[in-house]
């Protein structure tokens, strides 16, 4: 094993490779054995690619850390208190170092009270046996695994394992990092492990955790590649009751969700130069049913963003919206006007929610089309014309815009002589 993983470790972009051997030189400076852990190791054993460098020091890491990024012209932060630090490569990769450490939970659901340890503790406080291994990078011993755990077991026979039974009562949010991790890998949330999560969620553990930190992690499975795998575990395992007690997901919404997967792809291949929040996209299908009123307390309870918010908010119009751009000789202007004021991510919603072609290939005409159009004129030019600036200039501008996108107008003389006689209505 000592050998494999120290061959996968050689077999790292150089980049990555010297990082790990310079961070080890500093470490042996401060006299510290040094580690990396967590989900680097369980995807080196996996050959996945991870760039999340985390590594665990027995001895001072915020030492080693200022070491290493003073050697590197890196950005380092520190937490003190959790004898943590962060440092910024100049080539924007990212490392964590840790001192190894002990963890307890002083009641359920709470923030662990920590304390100095071997490695063997620290991995201990880990969320499953798979996420539980470490690979020592000192010299004398480097690549050799560190499985106090048997998670190369279970890794191999692809199963999600707790560290023991109080697992999802000392953190409910591993019930939603079971999952997660069952559906990526394709794996399986071990027989006792499911036991022990199935009566975790009867008994809502998850309301002793704050619902934000909660959904930080609902929000990881949705952003996974192919979440759909993922809420549909849930809401087997009856896990979705944290967005609403009664909250259950039927067959529509999974077809729709379905949909949004297949749009959020295929505008990511159309409109490649544009970003979307795609799992805000799923989230939006979700709550569609839930009552309108009780939208702003419960993203309230999550902390979303006001950015967000705004979007869902105007989500929840989206029938008003289908049936207005389906609407039979529906002008480009006013296809612009009611596509404007939304989100990307409200019109990829807006396309797997509607069955009608039309109302697709308006959204793709706004994308391609009507969105960049731009007159020639301007609020100077409507000021040499003798009229002032404020809210009529506004709408001059605007009426000049619609004209161009239904093609009444189509040059800049055009654009003149139309500004010309609205600019002498707004004074008469
Ligand atoms: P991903 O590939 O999704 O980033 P990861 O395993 O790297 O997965 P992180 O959330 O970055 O996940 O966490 C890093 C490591 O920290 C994990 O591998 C695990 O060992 C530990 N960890 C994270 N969250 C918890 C938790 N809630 N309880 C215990 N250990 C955790």
């Amino acid at each position: 094993m000592g050998n494999l993983l120290k061959k996968r470790l050689c077999g790292l972009d150089n980049e990555i490779l010297s990082i790990v051997r310079e961070v080890a030189r500093e470490a042996e400076g401060c006299r510290c054995r040094a580690y990396l852990v967590g989900g680097f190791v369980r995807d080196l054993v996996l050959k996945r690619k991870n760039l999340d460098l985390d590594f665990v020091f027995e001895g001072n890491a915020i030492r080693v850390a200022e070491k290493f990024s003073a050697a590197h012209d890196a950005v380092l932060t520190v937490h003190k208190r959790f004898k943590t630090a962060t440092v910024v490569l100049p080539c924007g990769l990212r490392a964590d170092f840790a001192t190894a450490r002990k963890e307890s939970y002083p009641y359920p659901g709470s923030l662990p009270v920590v304390e100095d340890g071997p490695i063997r503790d620290d991995l201990y406080r880990r969320d499953f046996t798979i996420n539980a291994m470490a690979v020592a990078i000192n010299r004398k011993n480097f690549g050799e695994l560190v499985d106090y755990f048997s998670g190369y077991r279970d890794l191999t026979s692809k199963k999600i394992r707790v560290m023991h039974d109080k697992s999802f009562i000392d953190d409910p949010t591993r019930i939603l990092r079971a999952v997660r991790f069952e559906q990526r890998f394709n794996f399986e949330i071990e027989g006792h492990t499911l036991r022990l999560l199935k009566e975790a969620l009867e008994s809502n553990v998850e309301g002793n955790v704050k619902p934000p930190r909660y959904f930080v992690e609902f929000k990881k499975l949705l952003q996974e590649p192919k979440p759909i795998k993922g809420v549909n575990r849930l809401a087997g395992l009856r896990g979705l009751a944290f967005i609403d007690r009664n909250f259950k997901v039927g067959k529509p919404v999974f077809d729709i969700l379905q949909k949004a997967e297949i749009n959020i792809n295929s505008f990511q291949r159309r409109f490649k130069q544009r970003q979307s929040d795609s799992w805000l996209v799923y989230w939006m299908v979700l709550i569609a049913a839930l009552p309108s009123s009780r939208i702003p307390s419960l993203l309230q309870s999550f902390h979303f963003k006001r950015e967000d918010v705004k979007k869902i908010l105007l989500s929840k119009n989206s029938a008003g919206i289908i049936r207005d751009l389906s609407l039979k000789g529906i002008t480009p202007s006013r296809i612009y006007e009611t596509l404007k004021p939304l989100s990307y991510e409200n019109m990829i919603l807006l396309s797997s929610i509607t069955s009608q072609k039309i109302v697709r290939r308006h959204i793709k005409d706004f994308l391609l089309q009507y969105e960049s159009v731009k007159i020639e004129i301007s609020g100077s030019d409507l000021k040499e014309m003798g009229m002032a600036s404020g809210r009529s200039m506004g709408s001059v501008l605007g009426k000049i815009l619609k004209a161009k996108l239904d093609g009444k107008v189509r040059s800049v003389r055009e654009e003149s002589c139309l500004a010309k006689k609205l600019a002498a209505l707004t004074k008469g």
